[in-house]
């Protein structure tokens, strides 16, 4: 094994495909695979991970920005690509420069868009979008919605591909608001394609695409569960996930604690009896939150050492007891496995009081990603 690194987020493109294809498995007939790969790929890499997920089946890659969009075309990824956000007028104008899809739900959007993609020299494709209870992007107005599809069906210079909405609660299993959601949707989609019916619909997040195979339609969009995160907070083992990213640094420094001296900023832990202190060189200037002062486990030797004392920008420090089993220089995994122990995302999520999406996205540019293809 390679000399240990500073803070290392290791991602396993071999599992990104394999919960690619898992997905797919799981798909209502004629359904298909939108990987979305928005924020630099939820921290895993956007382009990498945009890659491996074609390969596992993936026919389709969204993002939230129009710059995530131009990214991915760059480095030659010629797949649909859907930006799901509110655009700028520059944005619009990237977005076209990058021939991805865009997102509307208002007539004077949608004429200004017509203008600009008669500009770009080439029709721009549209998906229309009814907030159905999200309460965020789209309109509430099936009508509005309606009218919205039939001006750009009736544009030449746009094209009507798409009718979508999005989950508030797919996560939250037994939930009511969902059902409601679908319902809505269901409605909408039924009317509007029978006037229009080359439009696709789809409304699925990873939640809901393990959830209900009746809001599969014709494409399903999946973030986290391409990343082997559970979209439930759960082992991703259970809905047959793999974990793509591990996240690792090395025991820098050892020193022995006698009772009363205390570790890091703010002296929140002192040793109650003699102990060896290990300083791990990673921080939440690498993106490993200071909510996790006190209350995370980090792997050395395949065991679990409780971090102590508070997590500061460059540094941690964890409790090694007084075995005297761990090196200068062992490798610590922050996330991921280490001989039979494993700390999930989920586990660093809960004990940080958020969700597993933002545990990785929160990861900064000071973390070396290295991408381990199959
Ligand atoms: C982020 C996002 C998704 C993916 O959600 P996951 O829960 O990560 O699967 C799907 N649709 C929209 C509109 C999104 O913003």
């Amino acid at each position: 094994m390679s000399a240990p690194e500073r803070a290392l987020a290791r991602v396993d493109l071999g599992a990104v495909e394999r919960n690619c294809a898992h997905l797919r498995s799981l798909l209502a007939e004629g359904a298909e695979l939108c990987a979305v790969v928005k924020a630099n790929g939820y921290g895993h890499g956007d382009v990498w991970c945009a890659r491996a997920a074609l390969r596992g089946g993936a026919t389709w890659l969204a993002v939230a920005t129009a710059a995530e969009a131009l990214e991915l075309r760059r480095h030659g990824i010629a797949a649909r690509i859907l930006v799901q956000g509110a655009l700028t007028h520059a944005e619009e104008r990237m977005a076209l420069e990058a021939g991805a899809d865009v997102v509307a739900w208002r007539e004077g959007f949608v004429r200004g868009l017509a203008e600009r993609a008669a500009a770009n020299g080439a029709p721009a494709r549209v998906h229309v979008k009814l907030d159905t209870g999200m309460g965020r992007l789209g309109t509430t107005d099936p009508a509005e919605a309606r009218a919205v599809a039939d001006l750009i069906a009736a544009d030449a210079r746009l094209e009507l591909a798409g009718l979508m909405t999005h989950f508030a609660t797919a996560d939250e299993l037994g939930d009511e608001h969902f059902a409601l959601q679908l319902e809505r949707f269901h409605a909408w989609v039924d009317e509007t394609r029978a006037a229009h019916p080359g439009a696709i619909a789809h409304a699925a997040n990873s939640a809901a695409t393990f959830r209900d195979r009746g809001a599969h339609f014709d494409l399903v969009r999946c973030g986290i569960a391409i990343y082997g995160l559970d979209p439930f907070q759960r082992d991703p083992s259970e809905r047959g996930l793999e974990p793509a990213l591990s996240l690792e640094s090395y025991v820098a420094a050892i020193k022995r604690f006698e009772p009363g001296q205390s570790a890091g900023y703010g002296r929140t832990w002192s040793a109650s009896e003699p102990t060896d202190v290990g300083v791990v060189p990673i921080g939440y200037g690498d993106g490993f939150r200071r909510a996790l002062s006190g209350d995370a486990d980090v792997l050395v030797r395949g065991r679990r050492r409780p971090l102590r004392g508070t997590v500061s920008m460059d540094n941690l420090t964890i409790d090694l007891g007084s075995g005297g089993d761990v090196e200068e220089g062992d490798r610590a995994v922050l996330i991921g496995a280490q001989g039979g122990e494993r700390i999930l995302c989920e586990e660093v999520a809960r004990r940080s009081e958020t969700i597993n999406y933002e545990v990785t996205c929160a990861l900064t540019a000071r973390v070396r990603r290295a991408h381990v293809e199959p």
